[in-house]
């Protein structure tokens, strides 16, 4: 961190899902996170986490609580937001499994519950690529996890796990299928914090 700077702080998305690991991880890293209940706390954080959870159930609770339009011009203005499973749901482009709304921050298709009923939990070992030459191995959890199924040519696969996108990036925002906030180690994490401190110069 620069000398004289504040921490970078981080918003969770705090309406639902589990917010608190990623407040846990994000601490741990040296940020203050603040759990983001009101479109006017989006004022006051230098990047935001959507974490996994229900999407459907989400989607709800931002009309409810008027976030939609806000937060999208929000990333829309190029601030960094990391999304990790119903998160990465909330971002992409188009949705199927069945097809509903979203909001359309990252050029990717993603298919919801793609791993099926049989299998629709599993913790894997995968690779993350922070930068170019760098690999690192990681255990990666998947509870009822999209698939990325498309991803369009202005995004960039950072991480893959049994021949699937996982990890996957458009400028400003990254997004995670799994849920790198129950595994060991924070290195995903680490890659978005950098982001945001970054992003706010
Ligand atoms: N299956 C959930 C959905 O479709 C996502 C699950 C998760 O976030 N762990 O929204």
């Amino acid at each position: 961190m620069t000398e004289g700077k504040t921490r970078p702080v981080v918003g969770a998305l705090a309406l639902q899902g589990d917010f608190a690991a990623h407040t846990a991880t994000m601490e741990r890293l040296g940020a203050d996170v603040v759990s983001v209940r009101k479109v006017a706390q989006l004022e006051g954080i230098d990047g935001l986490i959507i974490p996994g959870g229900e999407s459907t159930t989400l989607i709800r609770l931002m009309e409810v609580f008027e976030f939609w339009e806000p937060l999208q011009r929000w990333i829309g203005d190029g601030h960094p937001v990391f999304g990790t499973c119903a998160g990465t749901i909330l971002l992409a482009n188009e949705v199927l499994g069945p097809t509903q709304k979203s909001l359309g921050l990252i050029d990717i298709t993603v298919e919801r519950n793609s791993y099926g009923r049989q299998v629709d939990s599993f913790e894997g070992t995968g690779s993350f690529r922070p930068t170019p030459g760098r690999e690192d191995e990681i255990e990666m959890i998947f509870i009822r996890a999209p698939r990325i199924v498309r991803m369009g040519a202005q995004v960039e696969a950072l991480g893959d796990c049994n021949g699937d996108t996982v990890v996957a990036r458009q400028e400003h925002v990254l997004v995670a299928t799994f849920h790198p906030e129950l595994g060991a180690g924070s290195t995903v994490h680490e890659y978005f914090l950098q982001m945001v401190i970054t992003a706010r110069g």
